[in-house]
Parts: structure tokens; C-alpha cells; sequence
């Protein structure tokens, strides 16, 4: 069911969000077959209707089949197996030790689900940044409404459509809309807010829950940078790159942004992109089957004019009809031009050649921390340095496939967002860990006031202190 219906400007969620909170509280916080109910309806939800989401995926971006059941419905499906494998020993009650001078007594934590969550998707992915966090939402036993972006409409659609015909729509509702639509959900309380999208838009997002004091999870963005070292299997390495970079035609948050590669390469390696992108996409990109397009005139021109001024290795074509910007390779590029200022979220890859991979290190420690870090290498020493680059994620000798492990928590760091998922780091997301402590009836009564020496003494063993 979609809600969009409301009266005009004052359309309010109120009575919606209400609703759900109720049905929740009816939800015993410890059902674990609902919440696994709730995955396998999700999954089937998936299966029964793969032909329609792939058909809205390349309604909205041009999405190739073979990309969006990889990229989007195999990676949400596979999250699920392996929520539903887990949570049982992620739910579990987790027994602590308590101290002596608090014996006898017992302490355990217990995972409970946060309440009502908002799930605010973007575009880019609009199944899978939807889906994904709804899989650690519902594994910690939460009721959701489901918000798509109204820029990858048809799958907005679709998801209003299936979603509350699979799981429990008293639990699970999609509200489709704009920015209206979007403000008016945001002044209700929820219990969490998960966000993925850009910086600014997190910045509203983040006043809104502040009103409610409601906890936040920003997934944002940023210039994920790439280093190529000459030591690296140049042939593997444009393989990856070539497949992370275009992609979705580059709008992926984990797509690597620009390279910096070792000049004894560098003319090397471009030569090898551009093979690699011709063998991928063809002489013609545009006639291809398996590349996407700009998701909207507006992105088209904003990608038009970061190519402006620039020296085109490789494509530079766009048409605006079509929404179509080739693969694109730009190298002896300027570190202040317009293109290396902003996330770049299109399929233009900034060839940056440096003299010492120290160049590279400094550029991206002098800069917002990204979301992810790609380093190519054969080298031990660089690997060791590259571990240590301050990112959201840090993936070596491949590029964005890091994102398909589900026992590596997912987020970024700094200006790329804020709080993790995926497996494990999805359920705790969305849970609370519940402190229980329970004391036995036996007192020492030796805390208690007039202090004396004996309770001098007594607090000074059980805290260590000399
Ligand atoms: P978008 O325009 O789809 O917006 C994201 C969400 O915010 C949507 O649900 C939309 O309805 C809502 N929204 C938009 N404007 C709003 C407003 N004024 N007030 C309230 N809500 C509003 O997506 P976008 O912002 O263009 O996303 C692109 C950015 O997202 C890029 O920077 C990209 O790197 C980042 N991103 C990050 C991740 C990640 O996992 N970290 C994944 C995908 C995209």
C-alpha cells in the first residue's frame, strides 16, 4: 500500500506512524519467529516478483538485468540468508561477569528492538539502499516505515506496491514522495532514522530527529580515492576499477572517484583502462545492454560541465536525449579543477599521476574522510600503510566488492556519515542493548553510610586502588 494520500499541505503521518507503534507494542520484543517470518516474506517478496523490480531498475537507470540482480536483488537476498542463519546467536541473551563487591548477583545483556524506525533510501540503488537496512531492522524486531526516492520512481512504485502484500503491513509500511513528503514524515517521532543520501540533506534530516532526540544513521558520501601503485597487477586492477567505476554509469558511493597513480605506470595503466572499458561496454558504449544512465537532466548537465576544460583520455561523449555519458577518462588533472572539488557520482574517472605514493597518502589524509579507500598493490609496505588511511572502509587490491561481505560492518567516517549495517552491525543498529542486573537477596551492607574504615577498605580492594 502507498501512503501518499493526505490533505494537501498539511498531509501528516501522525495517525500512520501511530499505528504502527501500536501494532509493535502488541509484538513481543523477543519473537524471533516473527522477525523471521517478516525475512522470509521479504525474500519471497524478492523471488515471486524478480522479473518486475529488474524491469522498474531499468525503467529508472537503465539498470542491465544480469548488474540489478547482482548488484541489487542477489545482495539483499543473500543478506537475508544470512540474517536468518544468524540472529538467533545475534539475539541471544549474552551473560557478563559481575564484581566482587556486588556478589551475589547476576548480569546479561539483551538486544531489543529500538520501536518504529523511518528508512529514508536514495536513488543510486533504490532497491538495495531501501531493502539492505530493512533486513537489520526487521532481524532486531522493529516495525518500519519505508521511504524510496521519488527519483527512481518505478521502483518507488513497485515497492509500495509489494511490500505490505508480503509482510505485515500493520508492521511495514512505504511512503512514497518528494521533499513534501519527505519534511512532513520527519517531524514525526520515530525511533530511529536511517539515511542514505547526501551530506546536506542528512544535515535536515539530523535537525529533524533532534526535535524528537531520535538516534540517526547517516549513510553519506564522498571521493573515494584510488591508488595504483607500480606495483600492482595492472590487468586485475583496471578490471576492478573499470567494474566499480561505471558500473550503475558511476553513481555508486563506493565507486572510486579519481586515481592517483605511480607515473612509471601511468601511461601504461590508462592504456589498459581503455582496453578494459572497450571489452566491458564495446567501441560504442551507448548501444551497449550492460551500461546504465544518468538518472536525470539535472545530473546529465552537472556532468557535462565537470568534463569541461578537461583532457578526455577515453569517451567524453554524452548525449542529453538519452541521459547517456560515455566512460570517460581524464588525466593530467589539475587537483583544484572543478571536478576533483565534489563527489563526482557519474562515470568520469580522474587519472591523477603522482612521482610517490606519499602524494597520495597526504592528498587523501588532507581531505574529508571517504567513504571507501582503494589501494593496488604488490608491495607489503604499501599495504601496511594503506590499513592505516583514515576511511570509511579500506579495500585492498579490489574495489567496492567489500560491500558484499556481510560480516564487515558498512558506514563511513566523518563527512562520509555516521553509525554502520549489513549483518551483524545492521541488527545492533537497530537495537538497543539492554543492561539486566539482578542481585541476590544477601547483604553485606558495607557501602552503606556512617563510612567507615572496613568500607575504606573494602571499596579500595574491589577497585584495585593501593
Ligand atoms: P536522494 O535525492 O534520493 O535523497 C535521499 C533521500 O532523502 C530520499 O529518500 C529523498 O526523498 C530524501 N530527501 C531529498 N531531499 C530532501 C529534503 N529536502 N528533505 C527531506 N528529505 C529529502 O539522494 P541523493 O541525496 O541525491 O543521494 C546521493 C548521495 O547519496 C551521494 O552523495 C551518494 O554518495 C550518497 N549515497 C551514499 C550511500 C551509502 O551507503 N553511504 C549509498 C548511496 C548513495
Amino acid at each position: 500500500m502507498s501512503n501518499t494520500e493526505g490533505s494537501g499541505q498539511e498531509k501528516g503521518y501522525a495517525a500512520l506512524v501511530q499505528s504502527l507503534r501500536e501494532h509493535h507494542k502488541t509484538i513481543d520484543p523477543q519473537n524471533i519467529s516473527w522477525r523471521k517470518e517478516q525475512l522470509r516474506a521479504m525474500q519471497k517478496m524478492l523471488e515471486e516478483n524478480e522479473a518486475r523490480f529488474l524491469e522498474a531498475l531499468r525503467k529508472d537507470l537503465r539498470t542491465n538485468p544480469t548488474e540489478g540482480g547482482l548488484l541489487q536483488l542477489g545482495l539483499i537476498s543473500s543478506e537475508i540468508t544470512h540474517a536468518l542463519k544468524h540472529i538467533d546467536r545475534w539475539a541471544k541473551p549474552r551473560k557478563v561477569s559481575t564484581p566482587l563487591h556486588l556478589k551475589p548477583s547476576s548480569a546479561r545483556i539483551v538486544h531489543e528492538p529500538l520501536g518504529t524506525a523511518l528508512i529514508m533510501g536514495a536513488w543510486n540503488y533504490p532497491l538495495l539502499l531501501t531493502l539492505s537496512p530493512l533486513v537489520g531492522c526487521i532481524a532486531a524486531g522493529n516495525a518500519a516505515v519505508i521511504k524510496p526516492s521519488m527519483m527512481a520512481p518505478a521502483t518507488s512504485a513497485l515497492l509500495a506496491e509489494t511490500l505490505p502484500r508480503y509482510l505485515d503491513k500493520k508492521a511495514f509500511q512505504v511512503v512514497e514522495g518528494d521533499v513534501p513528503e519527505a519534511t512532513a514524515l520527519l517531524k514525526e517521532r520515530f525511533d530511529t532514522i536511517f539515511y542514505t543520501g547526501s551530506a546536506p540533506v542528512g544535515r535536515i534530516v539530523m535537525a529533524a530527529a533532534a526535535k524528537h532526540l531520535t538516534p540517526v544513521t547517516l549513510e553519506l558520501g564522498g571521493q573515494s580515492p584510488c591508488i595504483v601503485d607500480r606495483s600492482a597487477n595492472l590487468k586485475v586492477a583496471a578490471l576492478r576499477i573499470v567494474f566499480a567505476k561505471f558500473a550503475n554509469a558511476g553513481q555508486t558511493c563506493v565507486a572510486p572517484n579519481h586515481i592517483f597513480v605511480h607515473k612509471d605506470v601511468a601511461d601504461e595503466f590508462t592504456a589498459i583502462l581503455k582496453k578494459t572499458i572497450t571489452d566491458f561496454y564495446g567501441q560504442n558504449p551507448q548501444a551497449s545492454p550492460d551500461y546504465g544512465r544518468i538518472v536525470n537532466a539535472h545530473h546529465h548537465q552537472r556532468l557535462v560541465a565537470l568534463m569541461k576544460g578537461q583532457t578526455i583520455a577515453c569517451g567524453g561523449g554524452s548525449d542529453s536525449r538519452d541521459l547517456y555519458i560515455a566512460p570517460t577518462l581524464l588525466t593530467k588533472v589539475d587537483l583544484a579543477s572543478p571536478v576533483m572539488q565534489e563527489e563526482i557520482f557519474g562515470p568520469l574517472l580522474p587519472i591523477i599521476t603522482i612521482d610517490d605514493l606519499s602524494e597520495a597518502f597526504n592528498h587523501i589524509s588532507a581531505n574529508s574522510r571517504p567513504l571507501a579507500a582503494y589501494v593496488f598493490t604488490g608491495s607489503k609496505k604499501v599495504i601496511e600503510q594503506a590499513e592505516k588511511i583514515n576511511a570509511g572502509a579500506v579495500c585492498i587490491n579490489n574495489a567496492m566488492v567489500h560491500l558484499g561481505v556481510h560480516d564487515l560492518p558498512f558506514g563511513g567516517v566523518g563527512g562520509s556519515g555516521f553509525g554502520q549495517y549489513h549483518g551483524k552491525a545492521g541488527f545492533e543498529t537497530f537495537s538497543h542493548a539492554k543492561p539486566i542486573f539482578r542481585s541476590g537477596s544477601l547483604e553485606a551492607g558495607a557501602h552503606y553510610p556512617p563510612y567507615d574504615n572496613r568500607f575504606k577498605k573494602l571499596i579500595r580492594r574491589c577497585f584495585g586502588l593501593k
